[in-house]
């Protein structure tokens, strides 16, 4: 397991967004910060942009205006019109000439260090909005707890401005670590859940689902004993982790830890047109579709049965 924190440098850390206005992501009006990096390789993963522990660049070929600005500066020849994705990722050096030259946003790069400074600058902007709707601020990803020293100093001073503090995970960490370094500064906590089985998890997400399940259990004795939220969140992919067994499975181990309360996420096939734009290829045999009412229903009655709603 990968628990260090070689994604930060010189106390810089490498994120994609850090994102006012987000009614998305707990309570109330929300500023998310989004790290770049993440130990798990799902399948699905709905922020392709968050994977990679690395900057990179994107090109958006509807914002490109067709001035070939960037033809002109590019020292590596990496860009070319014959090729389908306009980038050549392996001629790139990420120099960034060209996205400097863009007069859009066509070519961006994607991931930068910030050092907590910067974050809290950004973070300050948004405080009028969390005081009138108890909103807060949300570390989220790629996963937050792969860069633990850093989201740990950062936590500590959010929390000195009295701001409600979110964390999004996948569960994978070390659980002695998180709880020394982050949980101290947490308010409440959104943990998915996504396969139980674990080789089924270990095929499509990269890793078993042990680890995540066993710090699933600690974390929500803990929040139990100290009255404080943990919400397991199941992410529902057609075929995948949408299936009567394993909605059931999540379902059983929830109902065995008392832990009643659940978010189910439908999934949203929109994630698959942001692919080609990081010069990733489309994945075959994931769904195109919005789930329908029904569909969801389905899965939610799984849930209740197990009286976890
Ligand atoms: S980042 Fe630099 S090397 Fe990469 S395509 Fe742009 S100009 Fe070329
Ligand atoms: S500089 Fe930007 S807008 Fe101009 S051709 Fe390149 S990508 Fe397109």
């Amino acid at each position: 397991m990968n628990h260090n924190t070689s994604h930060t440098e010189n106390d810089k850390a490498l994120i994609f967004e850090v994102k006012g206005n987000s009614l998305d992501d707990g309570p109330g009006i929300r500023t998310v910060v989004f790290f770049k990096g993440c130990p798990l390789s799902c399948l699905w993963c709905h922020n392709p942009e968050s994977k990679k522990t690395l900057p990179e660049i994107s090109f958006d070929p509807e914002k490109c205006v067709g001035c070939d600005s960037c033809l002109a500066v590019c020292p590596e020849g990496a860009l070319d019109r014959a090729n389908p994705l306009f980038v050549d990722r392996t001629r790139c050096t990420l120099c960034m000439e060209c996205a400097r030259v863009c007069p859009g946003t066509a070519l961006s790069p994607v991931g930068r260090y910030l050092s907590i400074v910067e974050v809290m600058a950004e973070i300050e902007k948004d405080l009028p909005f969390f005081q009138t709707s108890g909103g807060g601020v949300t570390l989220s990803g790629g996963e937050p707890a792969l860069f633990m020293g850093f989201a740990s100093r950062l936590l500590r001073k959010i929390k000195e401005k009295g701001i409600h503090t979110l964390l999004e995970t996948c569960g994978f960490f070390d659980c002695s670590r998180f709880m020394e370094l982050l949980y101290p500064h947490l308010d409440t906590i959104y943990y998915d859940l996504k396969l139980f089985d674990p080789d089924e998890h270990k095929r499509f997400c990269g890793v078993s689902s042990e680890t995540i399940l066993k710090n699933f259990s600690e974390l929500s004795a803990v929040c139990a004993r100290d009255n404080r939220e943990i919400l397991p969140r199941i992410p529902l992919v057609p075929g995948i982790t949408a299936t009567r067994e394993n909605l059931g499975s999540i379902a059983r181990f929830l109902k065995d830890l008392n832990v009643l309360k659940v978010a189910l996420l439908p999934y949203n096939p929109l994630w698959l047109s942001k692919l080609p734009v990081l010069g990733q290829t489309r994945r075959t045999g994931l769904s195109e579709e919005w789930m329908t009412g029904a569909e969801i229903e389905e899965c939610r009655r799984i849930f209740s049965d197990f009286r976890v709603i």
